[in-house]
């Protein structure tokens, strides 16, 4: 997706709002914990409307690894 081709559609019409400036308040971030959010940075195709969102701040990326389950070790009831 990062390389601007959309994984769905295989067109070459993806486009990032990486560097939008967005206000903190309005800007589009997930929680790590009570304490923390992290900004998301948006890759759009305009092809087909598939989105994916990643996560660039690596201070972010060491806390969730601290504190958030492996998604492998993490038991779901069905
Ligand atoms: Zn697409």
């Amino acid at each position: 997706m990062r390389d601007g081709i959309c994984p769905k559609c295989g067109h070459a019409s993806v486009h990032s709002g990486r560097d939008i400036p967005v206000k903190a308040s309005s800007g589009n971030t997930i929680p790590i914990d009570f304490q923390h959010h992290v900004a998301l940075d948006n890759f759009v195709c305009v092809s087909c409307g598939y989105v994916e969102s990643y996560i660039s701040d690596k201070a972010s990326l060491e806390r969730i690894e601290k504190q958030w389950p492996d998604a492998s070790k993490t038991k779901r009831k069905r």
